[in-house]
């Protein structure tokens, strides 16, 4: 089969690679029919040193079942499924308690030996708890909006829960990528009063808008911190989205929060360490959350909202290449020509 592997910053290659087979009884082979590229990727896309051993790349995707381990029963062959980003047993305890990242017998794609998903097939594990079964097919429109519940949407959505978003609240969503949108409109499913976007994109903040955004602010730093406050009468946001990873977005978080607020972080950070002290979050009673999502947690619920037509997160896609052409979503998404590529085998 065809897959993708980064070699190094700004080196993606589409190779040949051996098709997955099942390796133990829980597993399952999907043919993929969507996969796409996530802002994660840009990461190691902008950092990863040189390597003789590339990483393979993916791990949003939709799929046809084509094999099944003997232990698998919650997918048979040939139905069109959504996998979850990271795969879990979705038994555990860690599942049992609505944190399946944290899954024992779980992980992730694109790590040596697991494979990734920006490829014609990919071999699930845990495939009882990370595939579900969608009563659509390869022809139905609705494929962009399923294929962001294995990651983009529920991202932001979990991003949302984490900050305890409810009606009447002021949210504020620092990053106009295709995370912090979908956190927006997952605010806006959970009835915040005003959301006020941080991002200076037209066409995103745009779609931002028709997704809930209330406010938009293109300054970034202290004036962006001053506008926010500006908007909340002086009182800072309830509850801030962090979309991005980058210190100067969590610098604007404890900034704009209001006192005894929530900050939710979902962009993952490139920092390892962070003030939390008196000028940051201790002095204003400030809660710090987020982490990966766990989309298996929500997936379920949000299955019927997109077929049903009451979302449409699948806007987030303005681009879409071919398989063999997956690096152009890579150089398109790092120099912001793309919010976010859709790749078909
Ligand atoms: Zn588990």
């Amino acid at each position: 089969m065809r897959a993708t592997f980064m070699y190094g910053a700004g080196d993606v290659r589409v190779e040949h690679a051996p098709d997955p087979t099942i390796q133990l009884p829980t597993d399952a082979i999907v043919r993929v029919v969507r996969a796409c590229v996530c802002g994660s990727d840009l990461h190691p896309y902008n950092s990863m040193a040189a390597s003789d051993t590339p990483a393979p790349m993916g791990h949003e995707f939709l799929g046809v079942v084509e094999d099944i381990g003997s232990d698998v029963s919650a997918v048979k062959k040939g139905d069109f499924v959504i996998a979850t980003f990271a795969f879990q047993d979705n038994t555990c305890v860690f599942c049992q308690e609505g944190f399946q990242t944290a899954c024992v017998n779980g992980g992730w794609y694109g790590q040596p030996g697991v494979g990734g998903a920006q490829a014609e097939a990919v071999r699930v594990q845990q495939a009882n708890g990370s595939l579900l079964a969608v009563p659509v097919d390869e022809t139905s429109e609705l494929l962009p909006s399923l294929l962001t519940l294995s990651d983009v949407y529920l991202t932001g959505y979990h991003a949302a829960h984490m900050g305890n978003v409810s009606p009447g609240k002021t949210v504020t969503v620092i990053g106009d990528g295709a995370v912090g949108l979908s956190a927006v409109l997952a605010a806006k499913q959970m009835g915040a009063e005003q959301i006020i976007l941080m991002g200076r994109h037209t066409a995103r903040t745009d779609l931002g808008r028709e997704f809930g955004a209330t406010d938009v602010v293109a300054e970034r730093g202290e004036e962006g911190i001053a506008k926010v406050m500006d908007l909340t009468r002086g009182l800072g946001s309830h509850v801030v989205l962090e979309a991005v990873g980058h210190m100067p977005a969590y610098e604007q978080s404890y900034g704009i929060v209001r006192p005894g607020g929530v900050i939710s972080r979902v962009g993952v950070p490139q920092y390892e360490a962070a003030p939390v002290g008196f000028g940051s979050l201790f002095g204003k009673n400030v809660t710090l959350n987020g982490g990966p999502a766990p989309v298996r947690a929500y997936i379920e619920q949000a299955i019927p909202e997109v077929l049903e037509g009451r979302i449409n997160p699948g806007k987030v896609f303005d681009l879409t290449v071919g398989l063999d052409n997956t690096a152009d979503g890579y150089k398109a998404m790092d120099s912001r020509e793309s919010l976010k590529a859709l790749v078909k085998p």
